[in-house]
């Protein structure tokens, strides 16, 4: 991609409302634009790190056998009453109504809308497990709609859903989707701890958070030494001066629901000894907007951010100081990168500052003070060094 042509250019001041990081650096950078408090354009930048987190997201949910389906946003009043959620909810749910009256929700999440689809399809145990997932909007009517796109009113959320005929299968692939998601945390690169949450009204288990470390947190959770799991404020007990405690930001989270659900909504099941059984159910949502932007607050300096390998927008920035890179720039297409060629006819001084402000982990520097060799530099770190171009590249494969 010339950079001349990229959409849109980076601004030099952040916007005046800004009040956290991601919210400065990913519109400075030109990632993300605010529409309005909570609600969000992803430019294209912006949405090619989201499709990269989703796609790690993906890879690991069909490991455990997910399948991706996509399901509608906008749900009538009558399925929401089922499980008396249109009154239980409606500090959270954006409600309307159409010109006959009739009413409707936007999508805040999905139990009621996969539980109507299972009992239409679900007729034996022959028919479970279950698992279906899909990446898609929610609506949120979020109060605190101040801390950029971690929280948004309008979001991007994978939420997989499963069921099953035995609270011991629930809760044998609530296990396995417990290790997809900290192998999904894992390959994102965040330091993250898993905590015990309350199940709330809709189970008596514990549910289960994906905390990744992060003073701008909203959340606070607590482990003592050796403790692989941690447990949130809510599900404290004893004495908290014996326990280590941390700001944290919830990127993830998992329910195992039991029958709540079906019962509510008459979804059930004959069993191999013949008689009706609820469906047993579980839910599991990650935000893959909240992601990117738990990145860049986990993941600045002073001059922008800085991406890893995994999620970054492209592979290498190619900073052009000639304005004659054309051939490297096609040799590196052709290698297979996904390259950031910055042909704009503007100071070097700019180019530097851009780079560094959008936060490509590589950028290589063609000037006619390094001959024909490139300067490869990270931005992680703070050294540069002068290589041919074929060793740019075999460090770039590694
Ligand atoms: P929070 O406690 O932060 O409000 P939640 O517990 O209500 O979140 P869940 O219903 O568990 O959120 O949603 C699953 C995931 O969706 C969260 O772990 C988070 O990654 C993401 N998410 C939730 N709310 C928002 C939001 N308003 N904006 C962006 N992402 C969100
Ligand atoms: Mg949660």
């Amino acid at each position: 991609m010339k950079q001349s042509q990229l959409f849109p250019k980076t601004k030099k001041e952040a916007p005046k409302d800004a009040e956290s990081i991601n919210h400065k650096l990913l519109v400075r950078a030109g990632f993300m634009d605010q529409l309005m408090a909570g609600s969000w354009t992803l430019l294209p930048m912006g949405f090619k790190v989201v499709q990269k987190i989703n796609q790690i997201i993906r890879e690991e949910i069909n490991a455990v056998g997910g399948q991706e389906m996509l399901m509608p946003l906008l749900h009538p009043k009558t399925i929401w009453n089922e499980t008396g959620r249109w009154d239980k909810a409606n500090e959270i749910m954006y409600k309307l109504k159409d010109s006959r009256e009739k009413e409707y929700a936007l999508s805040f999440t999905h139990e009621e809308i996969v539980m109507d689809l299972l009992r239409k399809t679900i007729s034996s145990y022959k028919d479970l497990p279950v698992s279906i997932y899909h990446f898609s909007t929610k609506f949120r009517n979020e109060l605190r709609a101040k801390s950029g796109i971690l929280r948004g009113r309008e979001f991007m959320m994978k939420d997989l859903y499963s069921a099953h005929a035995s609270e011991e299968d629930l809760m044998e692939y609530y296990e396995k989707v417990k290790s997809a998601y900290s192998k999904i945390f894992t390959r994102l690169g965040f330091n993250f701890k898993i905590a015990k949450a309350s199940g709330g009204v809709f189970t008596d288990k514990f549910t289960h958070e994906f905390q990744v470390l992060s003073d701008v947190g909203e959340d606070t959770i607590y482990w003592k030494e050796g403790d692989t799991e941690a447990t949130n404020e809510e599900v404290m007990e004893g004495n908290k001066e014996e326990y280590i405690s941390a700001k944290s930001i919830e990127v993830g989270n998992i329910f195992p629901l039991g029958t709540f659900y079906s019962e509510r909504m008459r979804a059930y099941f004959t069993d191999r000894d013949g008689g009706k059984k609820p469906i047993w159910f579980g839910s599991y949502g990650i935000g893959p907007t909240r992601v990117m932007g738990t990145w860049v607050e986990v993941s600045h300096d002073d001059k922008g951010i800085i991406w890893s390998k995994q999620i970054s927008p492209f592979d290498i920035h190619l900073v052009d100081l000639n304005g004659n890179g054309k051939e490297i720039y096609g040799k590196l297409i052709e290698t297979g990168f996904d390259v950031l060629w910055d042909d704009r006819e503007v100071s070097a001084g700019e180019k530097f500052g851009d780079s560094d402000l959008i936060g490509i982990p590589v950028r290589l520097v063609l000037s006619e003070r390094n001959g024909d060799k490139v300067e490869y530099k990270e931005r992680s770190k703070d050294e540069s060094e002068l290589l041919s171009l074929d060793e740019a590249i075999e460090r770039l494969k590694k």
